[in-house]
C-alpha cells in the first residue's frame, strides 16, 4: 500500500487544515494523500557556515510493526521543511496517529524529541529512526534535534465568542457540532490532536439499532426465542427503574408470539433491556451499578434516527445485520466506509459546510465560569498560544474516555482485582480523561468511574483490535494455549476478558475456518486493512489446511484441538452447549483452510464519566444541571453502567452528540 502525507511549516490551526487532515485520515485507508513525493536529488552542500543541512530530499526506511516504513524528508539549509510517509504495510487504523502527527510535530517543532504513541510504538519508532537517518544523510545533528526543543513559547492569545464551543473532535464532538449548527448556532470545535477522529476513527465502525427495515430479513432462531421466553418469565417489579421497560417489552413479545415468528423480533425496549442486563454489574466492594433508564431508552429509541441522520449527510449503510462481539442481539449495522472514518469524515464535512470553525492542535485546559455558569473554555496550542473561547449558550464536553491514562484507570478502578498500569489499550493516547478533570473543576458529579471495559480479543502485543481475522460473535470459538474452550464466546465483554485473564499468559486463540473467519482471502485484507499475507508472515494469524497442522503451529496437542472442535461442532448441531451455555451459534468449523488469531485483553472503553441527564446536561453533586455545560460520548457516564454492549459506542456518540449539541444550541 502506498501512503504519502506531507505537512509543511506554515500549518495553521484552521478549518482548512482540519478538513485536509480529516480528508487525509479518510483517505488513509484507500489511497495516497498529500504530496506525491518523488525523491529530489540533494543539492550541493551549503557553503555558508550557518547551514544546518545540505538542502534536498532524502529517503530512508526503518522496521515498523510488520515491515519497513519509508520516509522522505526535505531540508532547506536551516530547516526540516517536510516529512512524508511513503511505502509501508502497517495497520492503517493503528499507524494513522503516527503518520498524521509525527510529520506535523517534527516540522512544527524542528525536533526529534517526540513522544511515542501508545499502541503504535513500533510504527512511532520506525518513523523516528527513518527521519533520523535522513537527518544524518543531510549532514544534520541528530543529537541536537533529540534534545527537547526550548522554543520560545508563543505569548499570543486568540479570543473568540460563539454560541457553542465543543471540546473534542471524535465522533461525539463532530455530531454535537453539526447538531448545534443545524439549530443555527455559531460553533467552534477544538481538538487537541493534530487531526480529528479520536478513538471513533479507529473503532470497528459498527452501530447497534432497532431497524425493522433491515432486520426484517433476519430469521428468528429457537435460541433467540428462548431468550424472549426468559424475558417473559421476569417479574418486572424486581428490576427497579427498568420495570416499566420490561412490562412494555413483555407485551410486545406476547403480541409477537401470537403472530408470525419466522422473522427476528426486536424493539427499542429490547435494546434498552439489553443495555440494562449487559451493563448491570457489582463491583469488588459490593456496589451495584445499572444504566440510567432514561439514558438507555434515549439511546435505543433514537438509534435508527441516528443512522438516518448520517444518511442525510451522505453516509451509505449496508443492509447487513450482524451481532458484533458482546452486542447480545442481531441489530449491528455497518456502513460502507472503513472503521470509524465514515462517521468522522461525513460529519466533519457537514460541519465545514455549515460554517463550524474547527481548531486542531488546541487543547481544552479549563472551563471558564461566571456566577456558577460555564461560559467558555481556556485552551492552549502546542506553540503556547492561549485560546480563550467564550460560549454564550453552552460548552459541550466530548473529550472521550481515560483509557490511555493508566493512573486514572488505576485510581478509580473498583471492578477488576488488578488494573496493571502496563496493560495495553486499544485507545489513542489522547484518551486521557481531560474532560473529566475539567468537569471536576466546576463541581461535576462523576458516574460509574470504577468500571473499565477490557476488550477481550485484542492483539497480545499492541493491544489493538486489529491484526486478526474472525466472523460474527456467534461464529467465534475461543481456545486457550492447551487447545481447550474456556468460555461462552457469546458472553459480555467483561465476562470474556475475566475468563481470558485467568488462562496461561492471558492468551487465547480465536479459531475459525474459511466461512467463520470473516472470509479472509489471500492477497486481500481484513476489515482494518491489514494484509492477510502479512498477518500470516508475522504470525499475527495462523492458517492451515488441517486442524492438526493448525494445532502444531500453535504448539498445542493436535488431538486436543481436533477433539475440541468436533465437540463444539456437535454443540452447534444440537444448538446446545452444555459446557459453557453458548446459545447463539454460527456455522460449523469444518471448511479448510482453518485460521487462528492469538488474542489477549486490553483496556478498551472507560464506562465512567460526567453524570448527564436526558438533555445531555452535566449534573453537579446535588443532581442539578451545571448551567452551560453539556457532555456526550465516552466522557459521559451513566449510559452503559458497568459494561457497554459491543456496537453501542457509536450509537452513543451519534445519539448523545446530537442531543447535547442541540441542547446547548437551544439556550441561545
Ligand atoms: P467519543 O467517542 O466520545 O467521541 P473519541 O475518543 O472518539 O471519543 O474523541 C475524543 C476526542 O477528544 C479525541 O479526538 C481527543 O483527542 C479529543 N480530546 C481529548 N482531550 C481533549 C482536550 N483537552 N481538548 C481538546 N480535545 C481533546
Amino acid at each position: 500500500m502506498k501512503h504519502l502525507k506531507k505537512m509543511n511549516r506554515s500549518k495553521k490551526a484552521s478549518v482548512k487544515t482540519a478538513l485536509l487532515l480529516a480528508l487525509c485520515l479518510m483517505m488513509l485507508f484507500v489511497t495516497a494523500c498529500g504530496n506525491g513525493g518523488g525523491s529530489e536529488a540533494p543539492a550541493a552542500p551549503a557553503e555558508t557556515g550557518d547551514a544546518l543541512y545540505t538542502p534536498g530530499t532524502y529517503t530512508a526506511k526503518a522496521m515498523g510493526n510488520y515491515g519497513d516504513v519509508e520516509v522522505s524528508v526535505t531540508f532547506s539549509e536551516t530547516e526540516i521543511v517536510s516529512v512524508e510517509i511513503g511505502e509501508h504495510i502497517e495497520t492503517p487504523a493503528i499507524a494513522e496517529p503516527v503518520f498524521t502527527r509525527f510529520p506535523a510535530e517534527i516540522v512544527a517543532g524542528q525536533t526529534l524529541a517526540i513522544d511515542m504513541i501508545s499502541g503504535a510504538t513500533n510504527t512511532s519508532r520506525a518513523v523516528l529512526e527513518a527521519v533520523e537517518d535522513c537527518v544524518r544523510q543531510a549532514g544534520g545533528d541528530v543529537a541536537a534535534l533529540k534534545v527537547a526543543s526550548e522554543r520560545q513559547a508563543s505569548t499570543e492569545t486568540i479570543e473568540k465568542t460563539v454560541d457553542v464551543v465543543v471540546v473534542g473532535g471524535g465522533g461525539a464532538g463532530v455530531a454535537a457540532a453539526v447538531s448545534a449548527a443545524e439549530q443555527g448556532a455559531s460553533v467552534v470545535l477544538i481538538e487537541k490532536a493534530a487531526a480529528l477522529g479520536g478513538n471513533t476513527m479507529r473503532s470497528g465502525g459498527v452501530y447497534n439499532a432497532y431497524d425493522p427495515g433491515r432486520q426484517g430479513a433476519v430469521e428468528m432462531t429457537s435460541v433467540l426465542m428462548q431468550q424472549l421466553d426468559e424475558i417473559l418469565a421476569l417479574t418486572p417489579s424486581e428490576h427497579g427503574d427498568f420495570a416499566d421497560v420490561i412490562t412494555r417489552l413483555q407485551a410486545q413479545i406476547a403480541e409477537y408470539k401470537a403472530g408470525d415468528t419466522s422473522k427476528l423480533f426486536d424493539s427499542p425496549e429490547l435494546h434498552a433491556y439489553h443495555i440494562y442486563v449487559g451493563g448491570k454489574r457489582t463491583d469488588l466492594q459490593g456496589n451495584d451499578i445499572v444504566s440510567k433508564v432514561e439514558l438507555a431508552e434515549i439511546l435505543a429509541n433514537d438509534a435508527l434516527a441516528g443512522i438516518e441522520w448520517l444518511e442525510s449527510y451522505g453516509l451509505e449503510w449496508t443492509d447487513d445485520i450482524s451481532t458484533v462481539l458482546g452486542a447480545l442481539w442481531p441489530r449491528t449495522h455497518s456502513n460502507v466506509k472503513p472503521l470509524g472514518t465514515g462517521y468522522v469524515g461525513t460529519l466533519a464535512e457537514a460541519a465545514q459546510e455549515m460554517g463550524v470553525e474547527i481548531m486542531t492542535d488546541t487543547k481544552g485546559m479549563e472551563l471558564l465560569t461566571e456566577n456558577g455558569r460555564v461560559t467558555g473554555v481556556k485552551a492552549q496550542q502546542s506553540n503556547g498560544t492561549t485560546v480563550m473561547l467564550h460560549a454564550t449558550s453552552g460548552v459541550v464536553m466530548a473529550t472521550g474516555g481515560y483509557g490511555a491514562n493508566p493512573e486514572m484507570r488505576a485510581e478509580y478502578n473498583t471492578y477488576w482485582p488488578e488494573m496493571p498500569l502496563a496493560m495495553p489499550t486499544t485507545n489513542t493516547n489522547d484518551a486521557t480523561g481531560d474532560g473529566i478533570v475539567m468537569g471536576l473543576g466546576v463541581g461535576a458529579s462523576l458516574e460509574g468511574m470504577g468500571f473499565v471495559q477490557l476488550m477481550p480479543s485484542s492483539h497480545p502485543e499492541t493491544g489493538a483490535l486489529s491484526g486478526g481475522v474472525w466472523g460474527s460473535a456467534e461464529e467465534q470459538m475461543f481456545v486457550n494455549k492447551e487447545g481447550k474452550r474456556f468460555v461462552n464466546e457469546y458472553s459480555g465483554r467483561d465476562v470474556l476478558a475475566a475468563a481470558a485473564l485467568v488462562q496461561e499468559d492471558a492468551l487465547f486463540f480465536i479459531i475459525g475456518d474459511q466461512n467463520t473467519s470473516g472470509n479472509p482471502q489471500l492477497g486481500g485484507t481484513n476489515i482494518w486493512g491489514d494484509s492477510i499475507d502479512t498477518l500470516i508472515e508475522t504470525k499475527s494469524i495462523f492458517k492451515a489446511d488441517t486442524l492438526e497442522d493448525l494445532a502444531e503451529q500453535l504448539e498445542m496437542d493436535p488431538a486436543v484441538l481436533v477433539a475440541e472442535v468436533e465437540k463444539y461442532n456437535g454443540y452447534i448441531e444440537a444448538q446446545n452447549d452444555p459446557e459453557f451455555g453458548k446459545k447463539s451459534f454460527g456455522a460449523k468449523i469444518e471448511n479448510a483452510p482453518f485460521y487462528a488469531t492469538p488474542r489477549s485483553p486490553s483496556v478498551h472503553h472507560t464506562m465512567g464519566g460526567l453524570e448527564i441527564d436526558e438533555l445531555g446536561r452535566v449534573l453537579n453533586e446535588s443532581g442539578s444541571p451545571i448551567a452551560g455545560l453539556y457532555a456526550a460520548g465516552e466522557v459521559a457516564g451513566g449510559v452503559h453502567a458497568g459494561n457497554r454492549l459491543g456496537g453501542n459506542a457509536l450509537t452513543d456518540i451519534i445519539v448523545f452528540g446530537r442531543l447535547a449539541g442541540a441542547s446547548a444550541a437551544s439556550q441561545r
